[in-house]
């Protein structure tokens, strides 16, 4: 940081927010939108919400915007029908993004993206005809017209994306798409130019690189992001690493960003249970090796820990995604040193990568205005009503938070001692302690909007009634489903609060019946329940069980397989059950599921499908699958077998002859089944909207 850029010392923040002068340009302060793919890039009418969406993020004040990923051409493209930038017809709809971005100072890059074989249509292709174990698709191998006509489009593309009105282009040279597929021999057998040498392997990336800037000249950004951590067999080596991005900078490329993983890759990278800003090391290493500003990224998700990164010298830049989905005043907060109120991406996926996968909108599970700035909006009310809310769970508490917004006076009431209705639990769970953040911000929200909350407080017919409410809301949640199988009454059967809320002393060996989220949770619980410190807190040891290799001794970054992820198994004996005879987890999220099951299995849980239950007693919990009964010799049998509503309170309302204001009912109260605190919030929402 130079003494120009210290304006903002007064600032918590100083290295955050000082300006990053690139030459030709200058970045307002140091945070980067890194690219999302929102789906409504295909959307009919899409880019006029594509540019609502980015307007939000650049009034709140971010320094650099990466759009989604867009090909270059039509084979590059993720999905049949996926967004690309190869005709002069396509520059028109880009400048609503760039027009409505440029009324601030924040400037932004389009990102090119040749998925080679990730993509998900027939004509895919790739450096070989290797399969992706994550796409049915196998592609065909290019041939070097082929890969010459890429670097065309590459180049040909960029200079669209300048016409466009674009401060630059983002290269997608990582997370495994094309370029990255070049640049290792996991994918590149080829035999000739294009493969076999590192020199070979990278000459895709360096020739796109100098094609683009020979085609946009220098007063264009351009960001490379390479591929620093594989994280898979057949990965590129540390030295190759280095040599690449050497070859980068000297191609002209004006930064350069952090990739980590490739998609297919089995450590997980960026879901909640990852501890915060735990890949900023490997920036840090490349520091050492290039001149040119390097950005740093992943579960970097408070300006706190942002600040901290940039101030050991991590990065030149911070990266982050999914904090700008759920709070769009992310950096303002931050300037206004009110990080406080900042609503922080918990890292579950449910609403945004959960959904992309799933080809949907993208959206936020604690901000539903995410991707929807143009429909889900809170216009002041005509009229200011006086609203009681039952239940301070995140139904209850979304609700309350927009409804005050809009202006309503506010009184919520909740029968526990503290807001955040099921979140409390959740957030006990080793690896959610993100959970935390969201009764924070509510916490914080609710002092700042003047709601009224009264705790420890069972509401009444009577209170909401006679109190001179115009509305009342009910959003008293769930109770836990009560199981009829004999022996349900015995005393080692355990609900999940008798575990995670009033923390009953549990035994050595358990059965947990139903494998839902809380099933999962609950095992996690368990199984991590002896270790002295929270893995959170140490990223060595977090690195080191999912096996990587901080010391890069081997290509990808992956410890060798015999002295690697040998973590200390669980001394609890857990058996995880479901009824269902699918594979145990298959209902937990698209793009965290697997870390779910993978956490289960290096912990030594049994998961077992099909299972009947018999009957439990002193022996334990007797089961039967494929007609065989078997006793499990347990301690304790944990029920988490999904929940059913509780709307008692809503049903005497509805009798109550006093009750003349509207009765609304939302979250667990109104529908339990697959219920999760993203239909919860969004629901509340939408409802605070037009009440
Ligand atoms: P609740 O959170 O159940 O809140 C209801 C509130 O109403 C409670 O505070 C209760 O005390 C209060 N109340 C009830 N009756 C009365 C009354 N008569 N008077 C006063 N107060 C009353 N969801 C996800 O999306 N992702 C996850 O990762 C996730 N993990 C979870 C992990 C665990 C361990 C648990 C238990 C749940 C998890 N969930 C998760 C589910 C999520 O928490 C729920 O979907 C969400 O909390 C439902 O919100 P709600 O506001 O409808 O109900
Ligand atoms: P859930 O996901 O519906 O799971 C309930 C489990 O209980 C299932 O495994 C079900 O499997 C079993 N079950 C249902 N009825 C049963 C019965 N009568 N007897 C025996 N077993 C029965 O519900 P949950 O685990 O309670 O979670 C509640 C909500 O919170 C979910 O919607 C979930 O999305 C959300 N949540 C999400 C996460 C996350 O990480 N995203 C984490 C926790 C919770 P079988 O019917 O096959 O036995
Ligand atoms: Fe973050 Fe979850 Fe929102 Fe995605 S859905 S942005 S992971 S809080």
């Amino acid at each position: 940081m130079t003494n120009n850029d210290t304006q903002q010392t007064n600032s918590a923040f100083p290295h955050l927010l000082a300006p990053l002068d690139l030459g030709f340009t200058t970045l307002a302060n140091r945070t980067l939108m890194g690219s999302m793919h929102t789906g409504l890039e295909e959307e009919k009418g899409g880019f006029d919400k594509l540019a609502a969406f980015y307007e939000a993020r650049a009034k709140g004040g971010v320094g650099l915007i990466v759009t989604g990923g867009i090909s270059p051409n039509a084979r590059g493209r993720l999905t049949p029908l996926g967004c690309e930038l190869s005709k002069f017809w396509h520059v028109n709809k880009h400048k609503k993004i760039t027009r409505a971005v440029h009324q601030y100072p924040t400037k932004i890059c389009l990102q090119l993206l040749h998925a080679g074989r990730y993509s998900y249509h027939p004509f895919s292709f790739a450096p070989s005809k290797v399969k992706s174990p994550i796409n049915p698709f196998t592609p065909s191998a290019m041939s070097v017209r082929q890969i010459k006509g890429t670097i065309r489009d590459f180049a040909h593309s960029a200079s669209l994306a300048q016409k466009a009105g674009y401060d630059g282009v983002e290269i997608m040279g990582s997370e495994g798409y094309l370029i990255n597929q070049f640049s290792c021999v996991r994918v590149n057998k080829r035999t000739d130019e294009w493969g076999g040498s590192v020199e070979n392997r990278m000459r895709l990336a360096i020739d796109i690189v100098k094609a683009v800037r020979a085609k946009v000249g220098e007063k264009f950004i351009i960001i490379f992001r390479q591929s620093m951590l594989d994280l898979v067999d057949g990965g590129n080596s540390w030295q190759d690493v280095v040599t690449m991005t050497k070859a980068v900078e000297a191609a002209g490329a004006t930064l350069i960003n952090t990739g980590i993983g490739w998609h297919e890759a089995r450590v997980p990278t960026i879901s909640t249970s990852v501890p915060r800003a735990a890949f900023t090391w490997i920036t840090e290493k490349m520091k050492q090796e290039v001149s040119i500003p390097l950005v740093t990224t992943n579960r970097i998700n408070t300006p706190e820990v942002a600040e901290e990164v940039l101030s050991r010298g991590h990065a030149d830049v911070v990266s982050m995604a999914r904090p700008f989905l759920a709070d769009a005043e992310f950096v303002k907060k931050a300037i206004e040193n009110k990080s406080d109120e900042i609503n922080t991406c918990i890292a579950c996926n449910q609403a945004c990568l959960d959904h992309v996968f799933q080809q949907k909108r993208a959206s936020c599970l604690v901000n539903p205005t995410a991707c929807y700035e143009t429909e889900l909006t809170f216009e002041k009310a005509k009229r200011n009503k006086r609203i009681a809310v039952v239940g301070a769970g995140p139904a209850g508490l979304a609700f309350s938070v927009y409804a005050a917004q809009r202006g309503h006076k506010v009184e919520i009431f909740d029968r526990a001692s503290e807001i955040g209705g099921q979140f409390n639990f959740a957030k006990q769970v080793p690896g959610k302690e993100e959970f935390y953040e969201t009764i924070r911000y509510f916490n914080k929200q609710i002092s700042l909007l003047d709601i009224k909350v009264h705790l420890s407080t069972e509401a009444t017919v009577d209170d909401l009634t006679n109190s001179g409410f115009d509305e009342i809301v009910i959003a008293t949640g769930i109770l836990p489903r009560k199981l009829d199988i004999k022996g349900i009454e015995h005393e080692k059967v355990k609900s999940y609060l008798d575990v995670l809320r009033d923390k009953q002393p549990i035994g050595k060996n358990v059965a947990i019946i139903g494998a839902g989220g809380i099933g999962f949770d609950v095992a996690v619980f368990l199984a991590e329940e002896h270790e002295k410190s929270p893995l959170v807190n140490d990223k060595a040891q977090w690195l080191k069980n999912w096996g990587v290799d901080q010391n890069y001794q081997n290509n990808g970054a992956l410890l060798d397989k015999s002295t690697g992820a040998n973590i200390e198994k669980t001394p609890r004996n857990i058996h995880l059950l479901q009824r269902k005879s699918t594979k145990v987890g298959k209902g937990l999220g698209k793009t965290t599921g697997w870390i779910h099951r993978a956490t289960l299995h290096k912990n030594g849980v049994k998961m077992l499908a099909g299972v009947s239950y018999k009957k439990i007693d002193d022996n334990g919990l007797t089961i039967e699958i494929d007609g065989k009964e078997q006793v499990l010799a347990v301690d304790h049998v944990i029920i988490c077998a999904g929940q059913e509503s509780q709307r008692g309170l809503y049903h005497q309302l509805e009798k109550s002859k006093g009750a003349e204001q509207g009765l609304h009912l939302i979250g667990g109260a109104k529908v339990a089944a697959e219920l999760d605190a993203k239909r919860a919030i969004r629901q509340a929402a939408e409802l605070a909207a037009i009440i």
